[in-house]
């Protein structure tokens, strides 16, 4: 009896490797014509899909055959790592590497490819192809590393490792593959144990690759959606609900400081509307949210909780807390006073400043409920004092 021969057929690999990128492809399709802004889907899904299909084309045009098809299949490959590219690009929100560079780069290396197939040989071709793809992985894997690590958000990084890791070894295998085909033809590209962990490989990559990419923007998504339901959307400050979360969160913690609420109300807001309109006043509301949150420390937290009223979380962490908070209320107040402001169509100062009161520190979730009446009631008499200016509750 003949035992059956453990090597694969590589036409059957190969089917199942263009299957895996069309399925991802196709799959990216559905998604992106459900939620046409997430952004990289709409180049991730053709460039699958046109690398699967040019596998494809090179089974059923014959995969040594060298005819203009197979050459059109080759420039696809390709062409789609350049799409892939892009996808970043618009995942990532800034320019990875621009597009006469990289067509310039690309066409030398297709041109390099039609010269050696037509002047050497098949495996002159296979060659240079091989090399081109490989160093286009390369290329990817670089971009990765440069614009996918520490300037994403936290639950991205790992993600965008994966994929780094996944391309970078893809490269390797790729760039390994040309090497092995120049020293021992053509043959090795299909047969061989290189040529089996390269089809598994790259096999394993397309599905695995694909469904990173939806996680990424599923992760992406749900810290949008996180955004949305605490953040408010005029100041990007934290909501209240924003707000009850950080809070809740502070006081669960076991060795949690104390927190000095620190209310801050613009001053006669109603006339800033009144005499320059609605948009300045958003204007105004934007730039007092944007120097409150400049000037506070890490661990501290601010949200606008009404129309012209923030409320701050200041941590205490000295022996003399309140020396601290009163200290930042001052530092907030005269940096609200000396904001260079404008109207929105910029041809008037607008002046802005701010009242705020402050509670004792706050040990726990109740002392904290408790310390924003005593704000409030503290900024109820920097408002009887004058306005633009800052008050502690005092009992009494
Ligand atoms: P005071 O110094 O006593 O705090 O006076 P004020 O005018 O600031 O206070 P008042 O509560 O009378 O007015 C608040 C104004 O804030 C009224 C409202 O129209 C305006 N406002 C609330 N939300 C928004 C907003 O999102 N955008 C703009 N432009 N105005 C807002
Ligand atoms: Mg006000
Ligand atoms: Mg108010």
């Amino acid at each position: 009896m003949q035992s059956p021969s453990p090597a694969m057929d590589p036409f059957t690999v190969i089917v199942m490797l263009a299957i895996h990128l069309v399925g991802s492809g196709g799959l990216m399709f559905l998604i992106w014509r459900l939620m046409p802004n997430a952004p990289g889907l709409g180049r991730w899904w053709i460039a699958s899909s046109l690398f699967g299909m040019a596998y494809l084309g090179r089974l059923f045009g014959g995969l040594e055959v060298l005819d203009l098809r197979a050459l059109a299949g080759d420039g696809l490959m390709l062409f789609a790592v350049l799409l892939f590219k892009d996808g970043v690009r618009d995942f990532v929100g800034r320019p990875v590497l621009r597009w006469p560079l990289v067509l310039a780069l690309w066409a030398a290396m297709f041109g390099a490819e039609i010269a050696a197939a037509l002047c050497i040989s098949p495996s002159a071709r296979h060659v240079v192809l091989n090399s081109a793809i490989g160093s286009m992985y390369l290329l990817m894997t670089w971009i990765l590393l440069r614009h996918g690590g520490a300037s994403q958000a936290q639950p991205l990084r790992a993600p965008l490792r994966l994929l780094t890791t996944l391309l970078g070894g893809l490269a390797l295998l790729t760039l390994l593959r040309a090497w092995d085909i120049g020293l021992d033809g053509i043959d090795v590209a299909f047969d061989g144990l290189l040529a089996q962990v390269f089809y598994i490989y790259a096999s394993l990559t397309a599905v695995v690759v694909g469904l990173t990419l939806i996680w990424m923007l599923f992760l992406r998504l749900n810290g949008q959606l996180a955004d949305l339901a605490t953040r408010d959307a005029l100041t990007g400050v934290l909501n209240r609900h924003g707000l009850d979360e950080v809070v809740a969160r502070h006081f669960a913690r076991r060795d949690a400081p104390p927190l000095t609420a620190l209310l801050v109300d613009i001053d006669h807001f109603k006339k800033i509307n009144d005499s320059y309109g609605h948009a300045t006043g958003d204007k105004v509301l934007q730039a007092v949210a944007r120097t409150l949150n400049a000037q506070l420390r890490a661990g501290d937290f601010v949200a606008r909780i009404g129309g012209e009223e923030f409320l701050i979380g200041c941590v205490e962490e000295t022996h003399q807390p309140q020396d601290m908070a009163l200290m930042l209320a001052r530092r907030l107040n005269q940096s609200v006073r000396e904001l260079p402001l404008r109207t929105a169509d910029g041809t008037a100062p607008v002046a802005c400043t701010v009242s705020i009161g402050l509670s004792p520190g706050c040990s726990s979730l109740r002392a904290w409920q408790k310390g924003n009446e005593q704000a409030d009631q503290a900024l109820y008499r920097a408002k009887q004092a004058g306005r633009d200016t800052v008050r502690s509750f005092s009992a009494g």
